[in-house]
């Protein structure tokens, strides 16, 4: 046994299709290649659109593919007050501001100064200003709802030139696992949401928390994600968390080009067990859609 630790993470939004196996699988091998761990986490922090059916459907559908991982398994919904303390650090260090802005408010500002927004791998990024504590503690009190922004140039002051130096490091899916360091640049996402106004938290801190508590060595998943390790880097550096290797595989895609989605109901683990394919004929689907190209770099999007 290695010290390699590695999880497969899915949101429990929808059936797990063809694109899911894939990354669940490229995880689960390379820990077993590593003679390393391997960890499922479910990241259901969304409770509007995370269902309790599509959870017992993942550890259904991962079995049926023949993976085994350790138990317990982490449930994001039962740690929100972690996050909860780890956000507090971030208000500690004066590194976070409340925002009250509506998501149309945020998109008409970006738009009337689309000079100023930086071009983040999320499309163009807000920038805002903390409001005078007056007219906060106001809007407060009049329960006003509000999401907790990450201030980049909060982070910039902190961290000093630590933060136009931040790093992250890559290594390649296949052996040997060739490493490459990428510059982080945070700033591209400008004062990205770390706590959701409905969730208390977001994807990034979750995420970012949970891979340095379970001490994931090896952060493994889809290309999707690769521009996020940049900001995932600056959260560990302000949180005093290790940071892990990254390896990201393609994204699959169907014959129009579009990378998998929930939608394509045609490709869950579901709907390929219930037309008669077996767990072993899984991998050679995924070889045909490597065969054909349809395995793609892809872009940033949180569906
Ligand atoms: N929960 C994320 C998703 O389903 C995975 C995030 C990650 O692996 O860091 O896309």
């Amino acid at each position: 046994m290695t010290g390699f630790i590695t999880r497969f993470a899915p949101s429990p939004t929808g059936r797990l299709h063809l694109g899911h196996a894939y990354a669940a699988l490229c995880a689960f091998e390379a820990a077993r290649a590593a003679g390393g761990r391997f960890l499922l986490r479910i990241e259901d922090i969304d409770t509007t659109r995370c269902k309790p059916e599509y959870e017992t459907a993942i550890y259904d559908d991962l079995e049926w593919l023949g993976l085994e991982w350790e138990q317990p398994v982490r449930r994001q919904s039962e740690h929100l007050d972690d996050y909860h303390r780890a956000l507090e650090r971030l208000q500690d260090g004066g590194l976070v501001y409340r925002c009250f802005k509506t998501r149309k408010e945020v998109m008409a500002e970006i738009a009337s100064a689309p000079h100023l927004a930086p071009h983040g791998p999320e499309g163009p990024a807000f920038t805002g200003t903390p409001l005078p504590v007056s007219r906060e503690r106001r809007l407060v009190d009049e329960g006003r709802p509000y999401a907790w922004r990450l201030s980049m140039a909060a982070c910039r002051e902190r961290l000093g030139a630590a933060f136009d130096a931040l790093s992250w490091r890559e290594e390649s899916l296949q052996p040997p696992h060739t490493q490459h360091r990428h510059r982080a640049r945070p700033d591209l996402f400008g004062d990205v949401v770390v706590a959701r106004k409905d969730a208390g938290t977001s994807y990034h801190l979750a995420a970012v928390h949970d891979d340095a508590l379970q001490g994931i060595t090896h952060v493994i998943r889809g290309a999707d994600l690769r521009p996020a390790a940049g900001l995932h880097r600056l959260l560990q550096a302000l949180l005093g968390y290790r940071e892990p290797v990254y390896r990201h595989h393609g994204l699959l895609t169907g014959a129009d080009g579009r990378r998998y989605a929930k939608r394509d109901q045609s490709v869950t683990l579901g709907h390929l067990r219930g037309a008669g394919h077996q767990a072993g004929d899984i991998g050679a689907l995924i070889q045909a859609h490597a065969e054909r190209g349809d395995l793609v770099e892809g872009h940033y999007s949180n569906d």
